[in-house]
């Protein structure tokens, strides 16, 4: 490592980022490439002779480039956003610079003394119970990923219930969330050795705008002891992956309390918003839980990866997850006094995430994080209020944040000529003729908006409805962004009736 090469290659870097910055609305949002291309256009084998930094920089643009969906495009609606910032990156920059490895507090102090603290300052501004907070015997920890995350707090509640009733009685856990959970529940439950037959997917419905219903829960945990099982462990989510629905955090966590069960709230997306103080109802409940966590690499700024992960007992994660090799003892862990994230994480490694938390903090203040998430969800409503102008798209769920889910109408399906092939004889036949054009032509619709390049938005089916979700959410994004996706959706539609 030379520092003045570094210096050097560093500033061709970072001159090239920032042009991609610059240019970014300049490629196609959805890369275009077909499976398969790079291996194509790399060599076979690894080079032999080293390569000037120049010559791979033109590599990358030339062959990676290409095959790059460009998630920081303000023309870049799908999923969720990813959104980084200058302080995010920087941030990244940091942690990458000084790379320490920091497992346990004395193999770098500030790495753990640091998550600490911005984890607190965080779930303050989150208005967190002061239970969550190291402040009030719980904590914080960055991970990367909220399948970490779950993975994480599952463990610790399985361990903590099969040291009371054995680990031979492990067969019997179930674990819940409803239909609209997101898929790491499931994998978590797998990895954890819940026995898939145990794992519920409690049914939503349109009618309670998709959330997970607490009369259901109930139910199907009664009907789960009868049959001899023990409720274990419940997602609720802020904000599903779908539709952004919220599950009633209160009464759920009354539900779950009565029979024992460990309580996460996922709000890998929408916990971003609960800092400003017109969105943190959606977290009213959460005291009776038990873990949180939200993905600041989704809106809150912070370059990926960098998901925060509360608990209110650190001990149940530690009981799990620690391990005490010889090789990594020290006089500050055995003190007992600091904390050693090793023990609360799946991995031994960890990088120095807190540090662009911090830079992200501090650079924008809470006044101005506020603002850039209000500002998305007002473009959301800008988007939605569009919709609303023109008869011929359907608003499918209540917009609670910056996501809008929308598709083709089905009654104008049934009128426009092209599907009308006098199908239905009676109305429920109508209906599901209707239903299936709707579905097809949004699917269709969405394909087109995708290969033009101009917008990138992505599907969920919920309900039996095929739905485009449109998030905003990307940091470059202004106003005329929305408008001119609006037009992309428009001229499609125009062209596929
Ligand atoms: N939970 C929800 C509600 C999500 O929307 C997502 C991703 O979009 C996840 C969990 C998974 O997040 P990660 O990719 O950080 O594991």
């Amino acid at each position: 490592l030379d520092s003045e090469e570094f210096r050097r290659q560093g500033h061709l870097i970072i001159d090239f980022i920032a042009d991609y910055y610059k240019n970014v609305e300049k490629y196609p949002v959805r890369s275009q490439v077909e499976p398969g291309y790079l291996r194509k256009r790399l060599p076979e084998s690894a080079p032999y002779n080293p390569e000037p930094i120049e010559t791979i920089l033109q590599d990358v643009e030339e062959h990676i480039v290409p095959g790059i969906t460009h998630w920081q495009s303000p023309n870049y609606f799908a999923y969720f956003p990813s959104s980084g910032s200058n302080a995010g990156f920087l941030g990244e920059m940091l942690c990458s610079g000084f790379n320490v490895v920091g497992f346990n507090w004395v193999s770098s102090p500030a790495a753990t003394e640091l998550e600490n603290i911005v984890m607190d300052w965080l779930g303050e501004m989150l208005k967190l119970p002061k239970s969550f907070l190291f402040s009030g015997n719980g904590g914080g920890v960055i991970q990367g990923t909220t399948c970490e995350a779950i993975l994480c707090t599952l463990t610790a509640a399985r361990d903590q219930i099969l040291r009371k009733i054995g680990r031979e009685n492990i067969g019997k856990l179930v674990v819940y969330g409803s239909d609209q959970t997101h898929s790491s529940l499931q994998k978590a439950a797998h990895i954890a050795g819940i026995d898939p037959k145990n794992f519920r997917a409690v049914k939503t419905s349109k009618s309670s705008s998709f959330c997970l219903y607490p009369d259901s829960l109930q139910a199907t945990i009664e009907s789960d002891i009868e049959d001899g099982l023990i409720p274990l462990f419940l997602c609720a989510t802020i904000g599903t992956t779908g539709i952004t629905a919220v599950d009633p955090l209160q009464p759920l966590c009354d539900v779950a309390k009565r029979y024992g069960i460990w309580v996460h709230i996922d709000a890998a997306y929408a916990g971003s918003a609960c800092i400003c103080p017109e969105f943190r109802h959606f977290l009213d409940g959460i005291e009776n839980a038990d873990s949180f966590s939200f993905n600041a690499h989704k809106w809150f700024f912070s370059n990926l990866d960098c998901c925060c992960l509360w608990v209110k007992n650190p001990n149940a994660l530690i009981q799990a997850l620690s391990t005490d090799p010889e090789f990594l003892r020290n006089k500050a862990s055995d003190s007992k006094k600091v904390v050693d994230y090793k023990d609360w994480q799946i991995t031994l490694s960890r990088r120095f995430r807190a540090l662009k938390l911090w830079l992200v903090l501090r650079s924008y203040g809470v006044v101005n994080l506020r603002n850039f998430l209000r500002s998305h969800v007002k473009m959301a409503k800008h988007f939605e209020e569009l919709l609303g102008t023109d008869k011929r798209f359907e608003i499918v769920a209540p917009r609670y944040f910056s996501l809008v889910c929308f598709r083709v109408s089905p009654s104008v399906m049934f009128k426009n000529n092209k599907y009308e092939n006098g199908k239905a004889d009676n109305d429920v036949e109508k209906i599901a003729v209707e239903e299936e054009k709707s579905n097809e032509a949004t699917k269709n619709l969405l394909e087109k908006i995708n290969a033009s390049g101009k917008a990138y938005m992505s599907h969920a089916i919920i309900g039996g409805m095929y739905v485009i979700r449109f998030a905003v959410g990307a940091s470059l994004i202004e106003d005329h962004h929305v408008m001119r996706a609006w037009k992309v959706v428009q001229q499609h539609l125009d062209a596929i009736l």
